[in-house]
């Protein structure tokens, strides 16, 4: 990628402070920022992590392995980002992106969990809950969550919490639904981290005890087409 052009250092570093501003606000320490740097380059990366950001989000393994090189070669060691996986999640990409990823955020299935036991043991994973019944969308359903979670534990994963994405129609009261009843699942199963919430519904999610938003758009402008 040769997308220097595209960043503008500056804007990116206001915004998100901007960002963190508001979300202490509405949310105290609780709620942390993990910003989404999908489809922009590595120079967009080091562009928020000087800005104080300390967790990012990838979506796609081959532009995350691509990008984290470029992002190494260039930055300090020992200020490294933790890097937050949160895109659809095969067992076949774990092994490629074992060394890089610090927390998976979006397993949803018992192949992936026997993948990272057996590739990264003691792995910091998130199990993604479909809450709202949409097909085609990331996701275990709420009734296979203790499942998942028993093949987890037992496989020696360490389990913080879950993950889910809101309605893709943004429907105001069927976000707020699906954030209060994944919610009320961590609760129920006594896991400290949810992570919900994106640009368009973070101030929702946060409302509704997110711990975790996990923020693009408002920080790096709208996303370029995928061209990998
Ligand atoms: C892209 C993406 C985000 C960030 O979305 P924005 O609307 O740009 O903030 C958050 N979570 C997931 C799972 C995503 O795929």
């Amino acid at each position: 990628m040769s997308d220097e052009a595209r960043v503008d250092a500056t804007a990116i570093a206001d915004r998100y402070r901007e960002l963190a501003d508001e979300v202490r606000g509405l949310g105290g320490e609780r709620v942390r920022i993990v910003a989404v740097t999908k489809t922009f380059p590595a120079e967009a990366i080091a562009a928020v992590v000087a800005a104080g950001c300390v967790r990012i989000g990838e979506n796609y393994a081959q532009e995350l392995i691509d990008k984290w090189e470029g992002f190494s070669r260039t930055n300090e060691p020992g200020s490294a980002p933790e890097v937050h996986f949160i895109g659809g999640l095969q067992s076949n990409k774990v092994r490629s992106l074992a060394s890089i990823v610090d927390v998976w955020q979006s397993v949803d299935r018992e192949s992936v969990v026997t993948e990272l036991s057996r590739r990264r043991p003691g792995a910091r994973i998130l199990l993604q809950v479909n809450a709202t019944g949409e097909t085609g969308k990331g996701g275990c359903r709420t009734e296979q969550i203790e499942g998942l979670m028993s093949a987890a534990v037992s496989g020696g994963l360490t389990v913080e919490g879950l993950m889910t994405v809101g309605p893709t129609d943004g429907d105001p009261e069927r976000t707020r639904n699906a954030f209060r009843s994944v919610a009320r699942i961590a609760a129920d199963l006594d896991l400290p981290e949810i992570s919900m919430g994106m640009s368009g519904d973070w101030r929702m999610a946060v409302a509704e005890g997110s711990t975790l938003i996990r923020v693009g758009s408002a920080i790096f402008g709208e996303r370029p087409p995928r061209t990998l």
